[in-house]
């Protein structure tokens, strides 16, 4: 049988043998509570503030601003429900092509959709035409995780400032904060908050080798956020719960090595990502490939194969041992074409015909070259 070759990574990544290693002892010898005063607690309250310290020197912040949550769900939920609730009057804006997760919560309150171009990259000019004296959080991906567009958070991050010095000349004190799901970023970027200018970040273990359900919230010191479980006061009596200690070592293990690796990482991933495009156009001549390539992730590729059914085409690769998605696995089931390639221009009929390859620390070019061997096997094969 052959290897099976994962291109999914956008979904899930598989633990890192290191990353497990460091769990490991949290769940049998070290297990106790955090927040239990004997000594073998103590050790164990220790080794998670020296984990917070960790993510927090990776993100250049103080420890205190980082939140363990469980996954980048909880962590974009009491991002946008946190501030908005302390600010009912107030209103937010979210890109048109984030995750369902800063989407649904987004929801609940007035908040209006920043568009997006053919690329996948948020409109700056219409961007400024949409903050109001009440807007009170922004929120923008870092990486998106459909299409790979890579959002300019300086240049928001430059808006946002004049915006506050224009708020305090005419005495308007409501704050004005930058948010970024930043979950499907860790692999390849720098995640310096400084460097974003973000004033909230989410990061998610489940896409940099590390568990699923770990994660964590950056929140600037001074960001006026409300609790959104309440209950015995861990993290600052920001998300109340047992902490998830395992979890939490896993995932600054996880996101310290991905951080340390992530320029070269993104070196090689990208020359294979410019390897499948440009073979692909070739054999493939009629496929188009979704955003820009310019701007975008070294990991993500979404390609249009006019004409073809994506789940058709998805099946036939999985039979043959190569694992790709239509879109977001989060929303793979509701048969809804993508809200991303929809806001991103594309016909229906083109993100049906669409597909999305998500490379990983395993991927080779070898694997590519199965890949496009197959597509042009299957596609030309219906004509
Ligand atoms: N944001 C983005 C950009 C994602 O890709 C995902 C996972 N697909 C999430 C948030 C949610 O992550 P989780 O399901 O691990 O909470």
């Amino acid at each position: 049988m052959k290897k099976l070759i994962y291109l999914d990574y956008a979904a899930a990544t598989p633990l890192n043998p290191t990353v497990l290693a460091a769990m490991k002892p949290y769940f049998s010898k070290s297990f106790h509570n955090p927040s239990a005063i004997y000594l073998t607690a103590k050790n164990v309250k220790n080794d998670l503030e020296v984990a917070r310290a960790k993510i927090a020197g990776s993100l250049g912040s103080r420890p205190g601003e980082v939140i363990f949550t469980a996954g980048a769900t909880e962590a974009n939920n009491l991002a946008i429900q946190g501030v908005m609730n302390k600010f009912p009057k107030a209103e937010l804006l979210v890109s048109a092509v984030e995750h369902e997760s800063v989407l649904a919560p987004a929801s609940l309150f007035k908040h209006h959709k920043i568009p997006v171009d053919r690329g996948g990259i948020i409109e700056l000019k219409a961007l400024e035409g949409l903050i109001k004296a009440n807007t009170v959080l922004i929120s923008i991906m870092a990486v998106n995780n459909e299409v790979g567009s890579l959002q300019p958070l300086g240049e928001v991050g430059s808006l946002i400032k004049k915006i506050r010095v224009e708020r305090a000349k005419v005495n308007n004190s409501l704050p004005l904060y930058l948010h970024s799901d930043a979950a499907a970023a860790g692999n390849f970027l720098d995640l310096k908050v400084n460097r974003l200018r973000v004033d909230l970040m989410t990061i998610n273990g489940s896409k940099l080798y590390g568990p699923k359900q770990s994660g964590a919230l950056f929140v600037k010191a001074g960001t006026v956020l409300q609790p959104l479980i309440l209950g015995g006061g861990q993290e600052f009596g920001i998300r109340s719960g047992t902490e998830n200690v395992a979890g939490c070592i896993g995932l600054a293990t996880a996101f310290e090595m991905a951080q340390n690796r992530h320029v070269k990482e993104a070196k090689r991933l990208l020359e294979i990502k410019h390897f499948f495009a440009t073979k692909l156009q070739k054999t493939l001549p009629s496929s188009v490939i979704n955003g820009s390539l310019k701007h975008s992730a070294p990991h993500i590729l979404s390609i249009v194969f006019p004409g073809v059914d994506n789940e058709i085409l998805m099946m036939q690769l999985d039979e043959a041992g190569v694992q790709v998605a239509t879109g977001s696995a989060c929303s793979a089931n509701s048969n809804q074409p993508s809200h991303v390639l929809s806001a991103m221009g594309l016909s229906d009929q083109e993100a049906q015909n669409s597909l999305r390859f998500s490379l990983g620390r395993q991927t080779s070019r070898r694997d590519i070259k199965r890949t496009i061997k197959l597509l042009t096997d299957f596609i030309n094969s219906k004509k």
